[in-house]
């Protein structure tokens, strides 16, 4: 029988090193949030190996009393909280006591420090835990803290770091946060010797968010300012027509600390309703103040989690304060007017030549060859789960997608999922519908087939032969296009440099977060660099995980032929609507449908005689 006993000092701080230390963009989290509740106004960051080699850190606050030094790295040491009550009237960023204690058990930390009205400091060092005695120090007033070697004696941790661009990119991260929450102090990132950023103490939150996320969106913003009994919130929206494909560029802030709510950011998007395709998400920067007695920040380790007395209220608050900001600039009314009649009866009635463009004109349509294969129609009952996740990546219409999620889930009454049919049938008749389904009659019923979805399949699969044989046509540019991204962007970008460069895609490091493309798929002509860039980003930034080389490069096939197919809204001319048609197997390829969304209903005669009592 295994007996108790009481862990060792190391032990327990390694343990709760756990919970506050993940990363190296963790210390510089805990290291900024100490200097800025020392009442820096000038704070300095080094980085060296993405944090793993060296993270230092110099302010210029009130600075450390050399007889604290060393309960500074003990565990529950604090200066900023006295008694259990102070725990709800939290004004600091920190209060725990236990960040430098932590990250002192897992590197080799230097830290030093002079009280601004002390003629000399001190310095301490620790080695995982292990401390140095308190020595004299001459430095600046302020303090100067140099973590090295992060996770040298948790081997286990060590191996969890990423590459050192992505660590510099969570520290980017952090220091975006920061930055933002915090106008009126200087601040500067430097990474491997190099400037990252110097956000100098004059420039106001929107010059920061020109800064971080570029002009463009920068000049979509409105700002909102609105108070509710004790709860302001102001900060910015940004216009749907900028949104993102993950929430990763919605910032809020509740009395200056950067937090995740579920629940207001479930609000903003509610505030945003009807304006933004399935899977696309708002940009906001959004800072909420009320009292601290309102809210207990002591409920997640760091502290990005709260909970608030009455979450109901600022729920609505929140969305009635987006949804009026909104209101105000017409962009509802703006989505909801109705849509173009379409110029074309729809049935094999030819176009006017300058409509959309056409299907064969887009570089690489692929050149029919019939290929009887067997076929499943994916079940509709499938159709409204379907769409929702993996709609991120399509780009159909707003009303479609609308009406395809709020439609009634087809019963036992509706259409039926087929079994593996042994050849096609020969089709009759085939004829556009509301520019978006294709409906064919067929000897023995009739298929409803998405114009976008079945495209995409088709492309899909010519672009993996493409690439399997290497074939795929590139567009040089002839002068390369400069992209602006957020340092995490650009990292993530060059990271998969190569998996990029397969698909057609060049990209380069032109220094800042700006990156160059120079060569880009011809199949995607016609969109720009950056679009396509951008696109590729927020794709990969939804991923949870790390993809393999193999998902990836599949999952940017998917986003190409999803870019470069015929949209939903599209008219096609008979020819085109026959050449899709043509494929139409491809639309019954449940297993390889790239975004998993069936792309083909089929009824058949025997249903629609059954449904109409026919039989
Ligand atoms: P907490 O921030 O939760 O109090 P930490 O472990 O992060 O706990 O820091 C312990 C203490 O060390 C702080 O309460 C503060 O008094 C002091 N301290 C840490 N960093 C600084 C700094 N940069 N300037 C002044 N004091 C600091
Ligand atoms: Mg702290």
């Amino acid at each position: 029988m295994p007996r108790i006993q009481q862990l060792p000092t190391n032990v327990i701080t390694k343990i709760a090193a756990g919970e506050v230390i993940e990363r190296p963009a963790s210390v510089v989290k805990e290291l900024l949030e100490n200097s800025l509740d020392a009442g820096s106004t000038r704070i300095d960051i080094d980085i060296e190996a993405g944090g793993s080699e060296l993270i230092r850190i110099v302010d210029n606050g009130h600075g450390i009393h050399p007889d604290d030094l060393e309960l500074a790295f003990s565990n529950h040491a604090t200066s900023k909280l006295m008694t259990a009550d102070d725990l709800f009237a939290v004004r600091t960023m920190g209060f725990r006591g236990e960040a430098l204690a932590s990250i002192a058990g897992v590197a080799q930390v230097t830290l030093q420090s002079r009280p601004t009205d002390e003629q000399v400091g001190a310095e301490l060092v620790s080695n995982g835990g292990d401390l140095s005695g308190v020595r004299v120090w001459n430095g600046a007033s302020g303090t100067r803290i140099e973590v090295r070697h992060l996770f040298f004696n948790t081997p286990v941790r060590r191996k969890f770091m990423r590459t050192a661009s992505t660590e510099m990119g969570h520290i980017c991260e952090i220091f975006t946060r920061i930055a933002l929450a915090k106008p009126g102090i200087h601040l500067t990132l430097k990474h491997n010797g190099k400037n990252v950023y110097e956000v100098s103490s004059t420039m106001d939150l929107l010059e920061r968010i020109g800064l971080f996320f570029g002009k463009e969106v920068r000049d979509q913003l409105y700002a909102i300012d609105a108070q509710q009994g004790p709860a302001h919130l102001f900060g910015y929206i940004a216009d749907p027509g900028c949104d993102r494909g993950n929430a990763k560029t919605q910032y809020l802030f509740l009395n200056g600390r950067w937090i995740r709510d579920r629940s207001l950011g479930h609000a903003l998007q509610e505030g945003y309703r009807g304006l933004l395709m399935t899977g696309r998400y708002p940009i906001a920067f959004l800072f909420l103040e009320v009292p601290p007695d309102q809210v207990d920040v002591n409920v997640h380790p760091t502290k990005s989690e709260v909970r608030f007395r009455d979450a109901g209220a600022l729920y609505t608050f929140f969305l009635a304060t987006v949804r009026n900001r909104l209101n105000a600039e017409n962009l509802v009314s703006r989505l909801q007017a109705p849509a173009q009649p379409s110029a074309n009866g729809g049935y094999f009635t030819p176009r006017p030549a300058d409509a959309t463009p056409s299907l064969f004109s887009k570089p690489g349509f692929p050149t029919f060859t019939k290929n009887p294969v067997s076929s499943v129609v994916n079940s509709p009952l499938s159709v409204a789960s379907d769409i929702a996740p993996s709609g991120q990546l399509l780009d159909s219409n707003v009303a479609t997608e609308e009406e395809t999620t709020d439609e009634p889930v087809a019963t036992d009454d509706g259409p039926r999922a087929t079994d593996a049919r042994p050849e096609l049938p020969e089709v009759l008749n085939a004829i556009q519908m509301h520019n978006t389904y294709l409906v064919v009659e067929t000897a023995d019923g009739m298929l409803v087939i998405d114009q976008h979805a079945l495209h995409e399949r088709i492309l899909f699969e010519q672009i993996k032969a493409r690439v399997r044989e290497g074939s795929l046509d590139v567009q040089q540019m002839l002068i390369p296009e400069p992209v602006e991204l957020s340092a995490e962007q650009a990292a993530l970008l060059l990271e998969h440099r190569k998996d990029l460069d397969a698909l057609g895609l060049s990209i380069e490091d032109f220094g800042g977060n700006t990156v160059i493309v120079t060569r880009y798929p011809a199949l995607l002509d016609g969109r720009s660099p950056a679009e396509i860039l951008k696109r590729v980003v927020d794709h990969l930034m939804s991923k949870e995980r790390v993809p393999t080389r193999e998902q990836l490069l599949s999952d940017l096939m998917s986003l190409m032929a999803c870019h470069a197919a015929v949209r939903s809204g599209d008219p096609l001319t008979p020819e085109e609507i026959a050449a899709l048609v043509e494929m139409r197997h491809l639309a019954n390829d449940a297993h390889h449908c790239p975004h998993g969304r069936p792309t083909a209903l089929l009824f058949t005669r025997q249903e629609l005689d059954r449904q109409f009592r026919r039989i």
